[in-house]
């Protein structure tokens, strides 16, 4: 893997540690989240609408990542597509990344 593919992959973790501090400072009635997009370009602006039990699920899986459409890149691989939004699952080096990256590892 490039360093720079590396280095977006590391990215992609820092976004979605972000998502998770936004995910908890809703209120627990919030059911739509607004989340930032987790494609791994730090000066990507786009935010994502998720509802809150598809972003739980989302994250119960450590190698799994919200994208914008269209956001994917090499290390990704896209499950599902929704309104607005992509299901991506990591791979290869990407993966091992968003593994030890884990933010609900220690929970
Ligand atoms: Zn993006």
């Amino acid at each position: 893997m490039e360093p720079r593919e590396e280095r977006m992959a590391v990215n992609q973790t820092i976004f979605r540690a972000a998502n998770e501090a936004i995910g908890r400072a809703g209120p627990d009635g919030t059911e739509q989240l607004e989340l930032l997009c987790e494609c791994g370009d730090r000066f990507c602006l786009e935010s994502v609408e998720v509802p809150r039990d598809e972003y739980e699920r989302v994250r119960s899986n450590p190698a799994c990542f919200l994208l914008a459409t269209g956001h994917e890149t090499e290390g990704d691989r896209a499950e599902e597509e929704r309104g607005g939004y992509v299901v991506a699952t990591k791979v290869g080096r990407a993966r091992e990344i968003a593994l030890q990256r884990d933010p609900r590892a220690d929970r």
